[in-house]
């Protein structure tokens, strides 16, 4: 039965990597501005301090879409 519990084993680690791994219900924060490409984890980041529009809350999912990158302060 080893060959069981290994399977077992390593059914449980693929869920809990998925799991982990789930980025479509993390929140990230965007200003809209034209020269800005970072996502922020941190709604009062200074990364947004200067933001010249409105911030909006978006998934991490969609801000990889749009093709941002986490923001310099918070890598
Ligand atoms: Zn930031």
């Amino acid at each position: 039965m080893k060959s069981l519990r290994l399977a077992i084993l390593a059914l449980g680690f693929v869920v809990t990597t998925s799991f982990i791994s789930d980025t479509s219900l993390t929140d990230v924060y965007i200003c809209k501005g034209p020269y800005s490409k970072k996502y922020h984890y941190d709604k009062n980041c200074r990364g947004l301090s200067n933001c010249s529009t409105s911030i909006y809350k978006i998934t991490l999912t969609d801000a990889k879409q749009m093709g941002r990158s986490l923001c310099g302060w918070e890598d």
